[in-house]
């Protein structure tokens, strides 16, 4: 079924700290079941932008839209945080840096927001939990604490807290590059298989084979402004731009 709106509608986004203009009228969507990539230099705004979409660094202008419904809405401070949370129990999101409670068990990690947030059972919340985390391929680790576990799989046990959640929209902000090479592919392939199953990905990333191989469109984005998008086939093999040329001879 066509919808009439886009899955994730960003309109007019605009960033600034100060007077440095991070973000300069940033339009975007992405459909539903898309997979979004967004490569550009450091600096030129990816992470406040991934940021903006669940509102965790709010835009000073501009609205962000997932499935109809506006996230960073001007509310009463309390409408404001029921809004909120309710939006970002639809938005999972990924760092560089996992972001694991360290003194809690992968099980109780990812357990925690379901139990929390939606008011579930804890045997309904480990159920989800063994589901994710066998999605993960991490089911035999569940009562491991992350300092027992490797940086890839830290970050496998940070896409299923993030999955328990059943989210609409996933996010990931260079989720490979805090870690060592040979623990990169264990982490893309996760990220693959969330693609194959169409989860709606936007995945910010330097690693441009994997930009080309999982994602249906690149945006490039430089000093605040998306340059150039396109699908992986055109923005890699023939951009149009300067910027995007000379960005891509560095790192193709
Ligand atoms: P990228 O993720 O593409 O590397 P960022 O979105 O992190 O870029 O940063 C874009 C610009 O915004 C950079 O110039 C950065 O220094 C600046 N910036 C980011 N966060 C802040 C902040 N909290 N205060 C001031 N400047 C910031
Ligand atoms: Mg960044």
């Amino acid at each position: 079924m066509t919808e009439k709106h886009p899955f994730v509608d960003i309109r007019h986004a605009q960033k600034a700290y100060g007077d440095l203009e991070v973000l300069k009228d940033i339009n975007l969507t992405v459909e539903r079941g898309e997979i979004v990539a967004i490569i550009g230099p450091s600096g030129s705004g990816k992470s406040t932008l991934l940021r903006a979409i669940n509102d965790l660094d709010p835009l000073s202008s501009g609205e962000v839209i997932l499935d109809g419904t506006q996230v960073n809405k001007t509310l009463p401070h309390r409408q404001y945080e029921k809004h909120i949370n309710q939006m970002r129990q639809h938005i999972g999101m990924v760092f560089q840096h996992f972001n694991l409670f360290p003194h809690l068990t992968v099980r109780e990690n990812v357990t925690m927001a379901p139990k929390l947030l939606k008011g579930i059972s804890a045997a309904e919340a480990d159920k989800l939990a063994e589901e994710q985390l066998a999605h993960v391929g991490l089911l035999e680790r569940i009562d491991y604490y992350p300092s027992q576990l490797s940086g890839g799989q830290k970050q496998r046990v940070a896409i299923a807290r993030a999955l328990a959640m059943k989210p609409k929209l996933m996010l990931f902000d260079e989720a490979t590059s805090a870690l060592d090479p040979e623990l990169v592919e264990e982490v893309n392939l996760v990220m693959k298989k969330l693609a194959e199953e169409h989860m709606t990905m936007i995945i910010v990333t330097h690693e441009m084979d994997f930009a080309a191989s999982v994602c249906d469109r690149v945006i490039f984005m430089d000093g605040g402004v998306v340059v150039e998008e396109g699908p992986p086939s055109v923005v890699f093999k023939n951009p149009t731009q300067d910027r995007t040329k000379e960005f891509l001879r560095k790192h193709l």
